[in-house]
C-alpha cells in the first residue's frame, strides 16, 4: 500500500499560513495590501479584541466578480501576475496568490464584494476540509469587505503564541501606520472595540501629507523633520528625515519604502546608519520616513513570503546614493537648528 498521499487543501493551506500569518497584524497587512492593489481610495479597518475576535477590512476598490470569489480564496490564484516575466517588474503589492487561502484556513473568513455595474454583491465563505466556497447574494456597495473572525481557532499552537490584546493591537496599529505613510492618496480609518483610533483623510499637498505625518509619527517628529527630494540617474530619494537632535532610544520611527512597498532591508539600514554616524551619539537611532523610487526591474521583491525584504540588482549604487544623499543633507544642517533629544 502506498504511504504517500496528497494533503487535504485545508492542511496544505495551514502549512503555507505558517509563513505569512504569524499574528493578527500579518493578516491586516495582507488585507490592506489587497485593498490598495484593488485601487481603493478609502480603507476602513475594524478590530475587536486585538484582532483575535475580528479583523474587518472594507474598501471601495474594484471589487471581485461572483465567479472570481471562490478563486480568490484558492491557493496560487491571483489576478496580478500570469507569467514568469511579470515577476521581473511587479507593480502590485501582492502576487503570490496565497494570502486569502492561508488566512481562511486558520480563521472563519467571509469575503463580500461587488463590482461597478454588477447586479448585486456576493459573499463567499470557505468551509470544511476541502475549502469549497459557499456563495450567497448580499447587498454591498462597490468594493470589498473581508471579515476574519476567530483567528487561529483551529491551530492552538499558533494561538498560544499570541500576546495580550494591547500588544497585538499595537502591532495592528503599526501596520496601519506603515500603510498610511506608503499611500498618502488613500484615506484610512481604524477602530478598536468600537472606538475610533485613527481617521486619516487623503493627503494631496505637502502640507496635508505633513499633517498626516504629524498624526501618525507624532507632532515632535514633524517639528524636527527636514523634507528632502534628490534624484540621480534612475534613482529618487524623497521624504522626511529628523534632525540629529531628534534621535530615539529605539529604532521605532524608521519607515522606508521602495516603490511604495514598506521594507526592512540590511543594505538600506546600513546606508542610513552610516550617514548618521557622525551626528548621532552611540546607541541613538535616527527617525525618518523615506521613499526610494527606482525602475521596478532593478529590484526583486520575490525574496520572502512576507515581501518585507528586497534584493537590489545594483546594491552598491543604491547604498551609495542613499548614504551620500543623507550625509549631505545632515552635513548642511546648521548646528543651531538642532533640536533637543526626544525620548
Ligand atoms: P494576491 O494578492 O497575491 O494576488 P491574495 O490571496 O491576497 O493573493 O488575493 C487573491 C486575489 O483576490 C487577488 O489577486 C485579487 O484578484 C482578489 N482580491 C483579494 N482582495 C481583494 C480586494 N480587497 N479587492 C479586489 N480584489 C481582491
Ligand atoms: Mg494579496
Amino acid at each position: 500500500m502506498s504511504k504517500i498521499h496528497l494533503l487535504d487543501p485545508r492542511l496544505a493551506n495551514q502549512i503555507a499560513a505558517g509563513e505569512v500569518v504569524e499574528r493578527p497584524s500579518s493578516v491586516l497587512k495582507e488585507l490592506v495590501e489587497n485593498s490598495l492593489d484593488a485601487g481603493a481610495s478609502r480603507i476602513d479597518l475594524d478590530i475587536e479584541e486585538g484582532g483575535v475576535k475580528l479583523i474587518r477590512v472594507r474598501d471601495d476598490g474594484s471589487g471581485i466578480g461572483k465567479e472570481d470569489l471562490p478563486l480568490a480564496l484558492s491557493r496560487h490564484a491571483t489576478s496580478k501576475i500570469s507569467e514568469l516575466s511579470d515577476l521581473e517588474a511587479v507593480a502590485s503589492l501582492g502576487f503570490r496568490g496565497e494570502a486569502l487561502a492561508s488566512i481562511s484556513s486558520v480563521s472563519r473568513l467571509s469575503l463580500s464584494s461587488a463590482q461597478e455595474g454588477g447586479e448585486s454583491g456576493w459573499v463567499a465563505r470557505s468551509e470544511g476540509r476541502d475549502m469549497a466556497a459557499v456563495l450567497e447574494p448580499i447587498a454591498h456597495p462597490r468594493g470589498t469587505t473581508v471579515e476574519v473572525r476567530d483567528l487561529f481557532f483551529n491551530t492552538p499552537a499558533r494561538r498560544k503564541f499570541l500576546r495580550t490584546e494591547k500588544t497585538e493591537f499595537s502591532h495592528l496599529e503599526e501596520v496601519m501606520k506603515r500603510q498610511s505613510l506608503g499611500r498618502f492618496d488613500v484615506g484610512f480609518s481604524l477602530r478598536h472595540n468600537g472606538r475610533a483610533v485613527h481617521s486619516l483623510k487623503p493627503a494631496q499637498s505637502q502640507l496635508e501629507q505633513e499633517r498626516r505625518l504629524a498624526s501618525v509619527c507624532g507632532p515632535a517628529f514633524m517639528e524636527n523633520a527636514l523634507f528632502i527630494d534628490r534624484s540621480a540617474v534612475d534613482l529618487r530619494l524623497w521624504g522626511w528625515v529628523a534632525l540629529p537632535g531628534f534621535s530615539r532610544s529605539q529604532a521605532d520611527l524608521q519607515h522606508f519604502y521602495v516603490n511604495g512597498r514598506y521594507i526592512r532591508d540590511r543594505l538600506v539600514a546600513h546606508a542610513v546608519r552610516q550617514a548618521y554616524r557622525d551626528v548621532l551619539f552611540h546607541g541613538r537611532h535616527p527617525a525618518f520616513v523615506l521613499y526610494l523610487e527606482l525602475n521596478p526591474t532593478s529590484v526583486d521583491v520575490n525574496v520572502h513570503p512576507t515581501k518585507h525584504e528586497v534584493r537590489f540588482r545594483d546594491g552598491r549604487t543604491v547604498h551609495d546614493f542613499i548614504f551620500r544623499t543623507l550625509h549631505k543633507v545632515l552635513a548642511d544642517v546648521r548646528p543651531d537648528t538642532v533640536a533637543q533629544n526626544a525620548t
